[in-house]
C-alpha cells in the first residue's frame, strides 16, 4: 500500500497569535506524524503553489485579484470577522490548494493508492467570491474540479466531517450532479447553513446531503449516519474518487464546538470511508485537513488517518471518552427524516 503525504514547511507562515487557526496546528500534525514514525512510511510530496487557472474553476477572478493584492502588504489584513491574511497569504493559500491537488494527482495517476493532504489554511468555508471562516481558497472543491478536468474523472464524492457545515464547498457544487457533497455538522451553529432540506438545485438536486446534528451527539450518532446515509448514498452515486474534508473540531475537547466524538469514533468514520472507497472506487481516497482546534485531538486524529490509509489496525486515543455521564441524544428520527428526504 502506497500512501502519499503532502505538506509544506511554509504552511506555518500563515499565523496570527491568539487566533484558533494558528501555525501551531500544522506543527502539532507534523510532530505526531514524525514521532509515530508514520511520516517516514508515507511517500512525501512537496506541493507547488497552484496555478490560478485551476483556482478559477471555483473562485471569481475579482476575488483572486484581491487576494493577490495581499501579497504586497506588510501587515495582517482581516478579510472578515474571523479570517486573517498576512503578507504572502495568497501564496500560502495557493500552496495549500496545491497540496490537495498534489495528492489527487498522485492517486489518480496511480503513483499512490491513497493520500493525506496535511495543509492549511483550511478551505471548506471559502466562497466563490470571498474569504470566510478562516478559509481563503476552497482547497477540496478546487481538487475535485481538478480531478474532473485533468484526470477525466466524472463523479467525485466529497464527505465533510468537520463540525462546521462546509458552506463554501456546498455553494460551489449546489447545482452540479457530478460532485456529491455530504456533510455532518453541528446545527444550529457557525456558519448557519446546512439545513436538512437544503439538497441542491436544478440538476444538482439530491447531490447535496446535509446531516445537521444538534450539539451533544457523538460516536453512536455519527456511526449510524455513516451506516444509514453515507453508505447507501455512495452505493447510489458510485463515486470514482472520494475526497474527505477532515476536520477534528467535532471532538469532545474542541474549544469552539460542542459535539462529543472521540478519537476512536473519528477513526471508525475514517475507516468506513476507506472501506467505501474500496467498495466503489478502487480505494481512491484523499483526506484533506480542515478544522480542529484542540491540538491533541487534531494531531492524533490525523495520525489515525495515516494508520488507516496504510492499512494498519492501530488507533491512538489518549484523550478517551468525554467526561461526565450525559447520555448521547438519539439520532434515529433525524436520520429517518434525511433518508426520507433523499429517498434512501
Ligand atoms: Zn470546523
Amino acid at each position: 500500500m502506497t500512501t502519499v503525504y503532502v505538506t509544506h514547511s511554509r504552511y506555518r507562515e500563515h499565523h496570527l497569535p491568539g487566533h484558533p487557526e494558528h501555525a501551531g496546528r500544522i506543527q502539532a500534525v507534523w510532530q505526531h506524524l514524525e514521532e509515530s514514525g508514520l511520516a517516514a512510511r508515507m511517500q512525501r510530496l512537496e506541493p507547488e503553489p497552484l496555478d490560478e487557472e485551476h483556482i478559477r474553476a471555483v473562485h471569481t477572478r475579482d476575488y483572486l485579484t484581491a487576494l493577490a493584492w495581499l501579497d504586497d502588504q506588510t501587515h495582517i489584513t482581516h478579510l472578515d470577522a474571523d479570517t486573517y491574511a498576512g503578507p504572502k497569504a495568497y501564496e500560502i493559500a495557493r500552496l495549500s490548494a496545491g497540496g490537495a491537488v498534489g495528492v489527487v494527482d498522485a492517486v489518480l495517476s496511480g503513483e499512490a493508492d491513497n493520500g493525506l493532504a496535511a495543509i492549511r489554511p483550511p478551505g471548506h468555508h471559502a466562497m466563490p467570491s470571498h474569504a470566510m471562516g478562516f478559509c481563503l481558497l476552497g482547497n477540496i472543491a478546487i481538487a475535485a474540479r481538478y480531478a474532473q478536468r485533468v484526470h477525466q474523472i466524472e463523479r467525485v464524492m466529497i464527505v465533510d466531517f468537520d463540525v462546521h457545515h462546509g458552506n463554501g464547498t456546498e455553494a460551489m457544487f449546489y447545482d452540479d450532479d457530478s460532485v456529491l457533497f455530504i456533510s455532518t455538522h453541528q446545527y444550529p451553529f457557525y456558519p448557519g447553513t446546512g439545513r436538512i432540506d437544503d439538497k441542491g438545485q436544478s440538476k444538482g438536486k439530491g447531490y447535496t446531503i446535509n446531516i445537521p446534528f444538534p450539539g451533544g451527539h457523538g460516536d453512536a450518532s455519527y456511526a449510524a449516519a455513516f451506516e444509514q446515509v453515507v453508505w447507501p448514498t455512495a452505493a447510489r452515486f458510485e463515486p470514482q474518487l472520494i475526497l474527505v474534508s477532515a476536520g477534528f473540531d467535532a471532538h469532545w475537547t474542541d474549544p469552539l464546538a460542542s459535539m462529543r466524538l472521540t478519537l476512536t469514533g473519528y477513526a471508525h468514520l475514517t475507516r468506513e470511508l476507506i472501506r467505501i472507497a474500496h467498495q466503489f472506487c478502487g480505494g481512491k481516497i484523499v483526506f484533506v485537513m480542515e478544522g480542529g482546534y484542540n491540538l491533541e485531538a487534531l494531531g492524533n486524529g490525523v495520525q489515525n488517518i495515516a494508520y488507516a490509509l496504510l492499512g494498519e489496525e492501530t488507533i491512538s486515543d489518549p484523550l478517551g471518552p468525554p467526561r461526565g455521564s450525559r447520555a448521547e441524544p438519539d439520532a434515529q428520527s433525524l436520520l429517518d427524516q434525511i433518508r426520507q428526504i433523499h429517498g434512501l
